[in-house]
C-alpha cells in the first residue's frame, strides 16, 4: 500500500516536471546499443563511471581537429580560441555549482586529485600536531587516505563519524566529535556503496557553529541531484567529470575564495607562478595558483558539454527518474529469496521529494560470493560492480568483504531492472 502510494505521488510529480523521453535520450549514448556475449548490454556500473553522450565526444573531437593549441600561453588565434573554450568551461562549472566566482573553480584530474590537493595545502597551512580531522565511516578511500597521509605528516588524528546498521550517519555522535581540536570535516554527500544521501547541510551548519570548515565529496551526488554550493555553504566541494557523463581525466575542486587565498599551492610548475628567479618565486592569483602545468583543456571543454547536457534534461527530472528506478529496483530486489540489501530499505526511504537514498544499490544473495554473482551476471550482459568499492572500513563496519553493486543513471530503464532481477534469480537457482 505504502509503496503504490509512493509511486502514484511520483507519477504526479513526473507529470508536473515534464520528464524527458528516456528512449530518445538513450540514442545520445551509442554504447548502449552494444551487445556483450550476444545479449543487449545492461550497464549498471554508473557509480564507477558513466557513459558519454555524442554531444560530449563530438565537442572533444571537434576541438582536437579544429582548435587544438596550448592554453593561456600563445598570442596566436588558436591558442586564444582554446583558452576561451577552457575559461568558458570554468564559467559553466561555476554556474552548475552556483559558485560565486570562477576564481573558486579549480580544474583537477578528478575527485581524488581534488582531495589530495586540499589535504596537502590545507594540512600545510592549517594543521598542527594534536589537531583532528573528522571523516565518516562511509568514505571512499579517496576521502580518507589523503587525510590519513596528511595526519601522519603533521602528527594529527582522524576521528570517524559512526553510522547506524542501515547506513545513516549518527549526528548525535558528530556533535561530540566536533571539538576545539577539529580542523576540518570531510564527508561524502552520497555513499558510493549504500546510496545514503547524507544531511551535509546540517553537518556544515553544525561545523560552522564551531568555525570548522567542511569538504563535501560530491563524486556520487553531482550526477544525481542539483548541487548549490552557496546554499550548502560548504567550504570545499570535489567531483569528477567522468561520473557525470563527461570525459576521464578532469575534475573540480570548488573552494571559497577566502579559503583558497589562505592556502599554499599544491604543485609547482608553469602557469601557477607570477615571477620566478633562482632566489624566489611568487605565485599567480586564483584559480591558477593551484593549476600547475598544461591543463587537460579538451577535457574541460568536454566536461562543460556534459554539464550542459544534464542541465538540458534538468537535474530535478534526472533525480525524479532515478528515484523512481531506485524504488522500483528496491521493491523487486527485496522480493528475492536470500536477498540482503545494504543501506536504507524501501520502507525507510523518505518522501520522493527529499530523498535520503540515491540510485545505488549494494546487495548479497544467500551465500553466493559477490564475485561469482558479478561474473555470472556479466555473462547475461549485465554490468555491475563487485568488491569493496574502495570503502574497506565501511565493509568492515558491515562485517562483509564486499557486495554486488548496481548503480543507475539517467538512461537506465525499468526493463533493465527487470533483466537484473531475472539475472539474479537465475544465478540464485544455479547455486
Ligand atoms: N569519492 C567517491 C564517493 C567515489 O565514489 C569515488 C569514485 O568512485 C571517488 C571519490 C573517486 O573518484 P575518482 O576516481 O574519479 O577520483
Amino acid at each position: 500500500m505504502v509503496n503504490s502510494k509512493l509511486f502514484r505521488n511520483f507519477a504526479l510529480e513526473k507529470e508536473r516536471n515534464g520528464m524527458y523521453d528516456v528512449k530518445k535520450v538513450r540514442e545520445d549514448f551509442p554504447i548502449l546499443t552494444r551487445e556483450v556475449y550476444g545479449r543487449p548490454l545492461v550497464y549498471l556500473d554508473n557509480g564507477a563511471t558513466t557513459q558519454k553522450p555524442r554531444q560530449v565526444v563530438e565537442a572533444m573531437v571537434d576541438e582536437y581537429y579544429n582548435v587544438n593549441a596550448n592554453v593561456h600561453r600563445g598570442v596566436h588565434f588558436l591558442s586564444q580560441q582554446a583558452t576561451d573554450l577552457h575559461e568558458a568551461s570554468r564559467e559553466t562549472v561555476r554556474g552548475f555549482l552556483n559558485a560565486q566566482s570562477t576564481s573558486e573553480i579549480l580544474f583537477t584530474r578528478g575527485t581524488t586529485e581534488s582531495i589530495n590537493l586540499l589535504a596537502f595545502s590545507f594540512g600545510e597551512a592549517m594543521v598542527k600536531e594534536g589537531d583532528e580531522v573528522v571523516v565518516s565511516t562511509m568514505e571512499h578511500h579517496s576521502n580518507l587516505v589523503p587525510w590519513q597521509m596528511m595526519c601522519e605528516r603533521k602528527g594529527a588524528h582522524l576521528r570517524v563519524i559512526p553510522m547506524t546498521d542501515e547506513g545513516v550517519l549518527r549526528m548525535d555522535a558528530l556533535e561530540e566529535l566536533l571539538t576545539e581540536r577539529t580542523r576540518i570535516v570531510c564527508v561524502t554527500q552520497m555513499s558510493n556503496v549504500l546510496g545514503t544521501v547524507n544531511p551535509v547541510k546540517d553537518i556544515i551548519r553544525m561545523a560552522h557553529e564551531r568555525e570548522i570548515p567542511v569538504l563535501v565529496d560530491g563524486a556520487q551526488s553531482v550526477p544525481h541531484m542539483r548541487v548549490d554550493v552557496q546554499d550548502l555553504d560548504c567550504d570545499f566541494f570535489a567531483f569528477s567529470g567522468h561520473k557525470v557523463y563527461g570525459p576521464t581525466g578532469v575534475g573540480v575542486l570548488y573552494g571559497k575564495e577566502e579559503w583558497l587565498d589562505r592556502l599554499p599551492p599544491y604543485q609547482g610548475g608553469g602557469e601557477m607562478i607570477q615571477t620566478v628567479s633562482f632566489e624566489k618565486t611568487t605565485y599567480n592569483g586564483l584559480p591558477y595558483k593551484f593549476e600547475a602545468g598544461t591543463p587537460d583543456y579538451v577535457a574541460t571543454h568536454g566536461l562543460a558539454k556534459a554539464l550542459d547536457y544534464v542541465r538540458g534534461l534538468g537535474m530535478e527530472q534526472i533525480e525524479a527518474h532515478e528515484q523512481e528506478l531506485m524504488r522500483y529496483a528496491l521493491e523487486r530486489l527485496e522480493g528475492i529469496e536470500g536477498m540482503r540489501i545494504f543501506g536504507l530499505p524501501l520502507t525507510s526511504c523518505s518522501s520522493p521529494l527529499a530523498p535520503n537514498r540515491g540510485a545505488v544499490i549494494s546487495f548479497l544473495v544467500g551465500n553466493i560470493h559477490h564475485l561469482d554473482m558479478g561474473t555470472l551476471l556479466d555473462r547475461l550482459g549485465i554490468a555491475v560492480r563487485t568488491g569493496h568499492h574502495c570503502a574497506e572500513p565501511l565493509m568492515r563496519r558491515l562485517g562483509i568483504e564486499g557486495t554486488v553493486r548496481a548503480s543507475f543513471a539517467l538512461y537506465n530503464t525499468k526493463e533493465e531492472v527487470d533483466v537484473l532481477v531475472e539475472g539474479i534469480e537465475r544465478v540464485r537457482r544455479m547455486f
